[in-house]
């Protein structure tokens, strides 16, 4: 043990150095809801870095549901799914995001890192062929490589890219995997064009939703919505519910074949605790409020615009979601424009390696119709400032 000690000691040292080390901070919420903290020295910040969208995560009617489900059914499942742990509300839930999606079935998972594990590992076989985008998520990185099949990453959102490499062809059938809006960059898929090249080539596509429904689209149904694509054929989707929903867990949607699949093969549904059920209250009342949610979607995205329109000269990475990155490349600038914006009380963490490719350490700044407009005139103030001292 003890040479195990001091070989990470040592790596420690060098994340530090590097300006790599991670910390974990325990930011304290103030007033119950709302984006604002309390950090450790009891400053008081204002979150820039919440992927609660639409402000629902404190929201009295979450509360409300999740409060009556906790009187009926207790706080935790107490069982898998299968052996039990599945309560009235789940199913329930599991039937409204279906409708809500014009999906056959939908099938809830304990998170988006399960639920993508799940959906590849059940479907994609080894002598299947992977196609992915070099920035989806980490959970779909992860689920590629569980699968065993053979993995080739296209070059970010470039379907001439994806279709030269369709072409080659192989053994297997072929799988595209992609965010539909990419967690750090925020930019979104080019869904139109993987669909077409999923049909040419018989491939299916993995679409990951989990910053896009509730964000996107009418309804907040997300990127097929936003490209207002009707029949888009060859798909399968994943949504979370803890980020626009504001709660916890994550569902797999689609015709009722993939769910009966998984509910039989994927091994990080069959083998977890259920949500807990008060939770699944909550996502229930969130997604009715999320689908009426149009005036929110409509000022989170003239949030977004405003922000850019303050700060035209900054060096955005191109974004039309909620998801603004500030390319900043250098571990260390990031980190010190991050510390600049706590002094003006402004929580907006850098995002380094290996999160992001090597060079690209930015700061991600998220909006959420939480936010209002005099909020997001300050940021941009501060970020102005910070941009000219870092
Ligand atoms: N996919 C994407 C694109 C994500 O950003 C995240 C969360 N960061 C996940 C999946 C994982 O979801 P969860 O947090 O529910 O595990």
């Amino acid at each position: 043990m003890d040479s195990l000690a001091h070989k990470w000691r040592a790596e420690q040292q060098q994340w530090r150095v590097q300006g790599l080390s991670r910390s974990l901070e325990s930011l304290d919420r103030v007033g119950g809801e709302g984006l604002r903290f309390r950090d450790a020295e009891g400053r008081e910040l204002l979150s820039f870095a919440s992927n609660d969208y639409l402000a629902l995560s404190g929201h009295p009617e979450l509360r409300r549901a999740a409060v009556a489900e906790l009187g009926h059914s207790g706080v935790g499942a107490g069982a898998a799914p299968l052996l039990g742990g599945e309560r009235p509300v789940h199913a329930a839930l599991a039937k409204a995001l279906a409708a809500w999606l014009g999906e056959e079935a939908v099938l809830l998972f304990g998170s988006g890192y399960l639920a993508n594990l799940g959906l590849v590992q059940a479907l994609v076989g080894r002598k299947d062929r992977l196609y992915a985008d070099r920035l989806n998520h980490a959970s779909l990185v992860d689920a590629a490589r569980l699968s065993g099949a053979s993995l080739q990453r296209y070059r970010h959102g470039d379907p001439e890219d994806l279709a030269r490499r369709l072409r080659q062809g192989g053994g297997g059938r072929a799988w595209i995997l992609s965010d539909g809006v990419f967690s750090m960059d925020g930019d979104i898929a080019p869904l139109p064009e993987l669909l077409d090249l999923a049909r040419q080539y018989d491939a299916v596509l993995i679409l990951d939703e989990a910053h896009a429904f509730g964000v996107l689209g009418e309804g907040g149904r997300g990127s097929l919505a936003h490209f207002a694509i009707e029949q888009p054929g060859p798909l399968l989707r994943m949504g979370t519910l803890g980020k626009a929903f504001g709660v916890y867990g994550a569902f797999v949607a689609g015709p009722q074949w993939l769910v009966d699949v998984l509910r039989q093969r994927a091994r990080s549904f069959i083998y977890h605790t259920a949500l807990p059920p008060a939770l699944a209250a909550a996502s229930l009342a969130a997604l009715t409020l999320l689908r009426g949610a149009e005036a929110e979607r409509r000022h989170l995205h003239a949030l977004r615009r405003r922000l850019r329109e303050a700060l035209p000269q900054g060096p955005w990475l191109p974004s039309e979601s909620p998801i603004q990155a500030l390319l900043l490349r250098d571990n260390g600038r990031a980190l010190a424009m991050s510390a600049r914006l706590r002094e003006a009380g402004f929580y907006c963490p850098a995002v380094r390696p290996p999160t992001v490719p090597a060079h690209s350490a930015r700061l991600r700044i998220t909006l959420s119709a939480g936010h209002g407009t005099a909020e997001v005139d300050a940021l941009a103030l501060a970020l102005q400032s910070a941009l000219a001292v870092s």
